[in-house]
């Protein structure tokens, strides 16, 4: 009988422990992914950069003389009438760890088992399972310092080659087709300019990471802090899709500091920085959704996504010219430098004294490279909510930190079209790819701050000094 094999987040060939063991056993394999509850459930940019993955994940399998078949509905309805259509009596996956995720992967293999059929999951999506890294008393980790100190000596592997070929079934079930399912509709600004920054699928993720490697991990130590450089891999749109395996990422920063590339050390330790996401979303599934901390649910936030502040904010249109370039690079290009991320968070959290969900939500809808456990903690980090998290009375001044990060200006002049006479292509396109009810307009006055830097500074300080001075 055949498997069906359950694509999610693992959109590869090579490295690929699912496919490598099935490709073993010699059975008839069907390649499916499914339109089901949970990517109904993301957030427009995501689900667009997810349908560019899809369409070149069945291009890579048609290739090796596969298919992928495309189903939507609830992946448990879904996969059951598969497997009748099919006779297939077994159903794999690659392990998902966010809490949508696990809900539904449960509830697929409590009803496939209950029917007799087979489920099995693999692991792939990380170097190390989160239950495999254990403190002496046998907890979890809540610090990376000491999560990084008991992982780096492990040895997570050398990646599995891709197969040369995969068993196909005798006849093939029935495929929806993937522009029915239009999975760019959501985005209110034009997908064809966030289009232009993508760099999508297996064979280019490999060639992206090769090139960092060659040319950029040397300088990663600095360079990575700045957003004016293009100094990082820009992996992450391709490790949140599987179009590469972290243990490929991983190998590669090995074999660089083993040639005494400087900030190879620099690079391994980011990626553990996702592992460690993963590890505590795993156990403390509330990361997601609630403060990670429960004394913060006393704090005042405001928990308005509409009200002024938050509405400039997603706009672009603080006055604060870090802050605004940061979310018009995320609106036109679907990705943010780390550390802009960091200062949009802070101004949002601190001089704006509004929720960490909302900006949460924000980049889960805007982001090519949105990740459910990196999203998480990296708000909760900034807010000082999380686990392990930035003090909240270290609040950035986003014009000190652009004047130290983005020394020559570059950063603020690629962003901010407004006092221009001859802006460039990238700033001009954020006001392409706005909404017209938003009624931005580049030659308008560049807005003056919603909070000065140290108003907000004052008033996150005070609004924390409240939430210390309760009983
Ligand atoms: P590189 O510097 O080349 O790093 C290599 C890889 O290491 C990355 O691709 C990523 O997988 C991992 N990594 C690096 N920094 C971090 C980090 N701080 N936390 C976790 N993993 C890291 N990352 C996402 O992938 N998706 C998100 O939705 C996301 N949301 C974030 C929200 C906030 C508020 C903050 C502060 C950070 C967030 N990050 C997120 C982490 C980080 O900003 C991005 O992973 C990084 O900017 C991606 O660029 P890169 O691939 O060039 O990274």
């Amino acid at each position: 009988a055949p498997i069906l094999l359950w694509f999610r987040r693992d959109l590869r060939l090579c490295d690929h422990p699912m496919l490598a063991e099935a490709v073993e056993t010699g059975a008839p394999l069907i390649p499916v992914f499914l339109h089901d509850e949970v990517v109904e459930g993301q957030g427009a940019a995501p689900r667009f950069r997810l349908g560019l993955s899809v369409e070149s994940f069945a291009k890579d399998l048609d290739a090796i003389g596969s298919k992928l078949v495309l189903r939507r509905g609830r992946a448990l309805g879904a996969l059951r009438e598969l497997a009748q259509q099919t006779g297939a009596r077994a159903v794999w996956w690659s392990r998902a760890y966010d809490p949508d995720a696990r809900a539904r992967d449960e509830e697929v293999m409590a009803g496939l088992d209950a029917e007799g059929i087979e489920t099995r999951d693999f692991e792939g999506h990380l170097l190390f399972e989160p239950e495999s890294v254990e403190t002496q008393t046998g907890g979890f980790y809540k610090v990376y310092t000491p999560y990084w100190k008991a992982v780096r000596g492990r040895d997570p592997g050398a990646p599995l080659p891709a197969p040369a070929k995969l068993p196909a079934p005798e006849s093939w079930p029935e495929s929806a087709r993937l522009a029915d399912w239009q999975m760019a509709r959501d985005m209110r600004r034009g997908a064809e300019i966030v289009a232009r920054h993508v760099t999508v699928g297996e064979r280019a993720a490999r060639a992206r990471l090769d090139r960092f490697v060659a040319e950029r991990i040397e300088d990663y130590a600095v360079a990575r802090d700045r957003p004016d450089i293009d100094g990082t891999s820009g992996l992450s749109e391709n490790l949140t899709y599987g179009e590469i395996s972290p243990r490929a990422c991983y190998a590669a920063g090995l074999a660089a500091r083993d040639d005494g590339k400087d900030g190879a050390g620099d690079f391994l330790k980011e990626l553990v920085w996702r592992e460690f996401a993963y590890h505590l979303l795993h156990h403390t599934p509330r990361l997601a959704s609630r403060n990670w901390r429960a004394e913060w649910d006393g704090f005042s936030w405001s928990e308005d996504g509409e009200s002024d502040a938050a509405t400039a904010w997603k706009r672009g249109r603080t006055g604060m010219q870090f802050v605004d370039a940061a979310m018009r690079e995320m609106y036109v290009t679907g990705r943010m430098h780390n550390r802009a991320r960091m200062i949009v968070g802070s101004y949002l959290t601190k001089h704006l004294l509004t929720h960490w969900k909302i900006g949460q939500d924000w980049f889960a809808d805007c982001l090519i490279d949105w990740d459910p456990a990196s999203n998480a903690l990296g708000w909760q980090w900034i807010a000082g909510s999380g686990p392990d998290a930035t003090p909240y009375f270290r609040v950035f001044n986003p014009e000190t930190q652009l004047s130290k990060f983005d020394p020559e200006g570059a950063y603020r002049t690629a962003w901010i079209a407004e006092g221009q006479a001859d802006p460039p292509e990238t700033a001009r396109d954020y006001f392409r790819a706005v909404p017209q009810s938003w009624g931005l307009d580049p030659d308008a006055a560049y807005p003056e701050p919603v909070v000065t830097a140290a108003e907000g500074r004052e008033r996150a300080l005070a609004a924390y000094g409240e939430l210390r001075g309760r009983p």
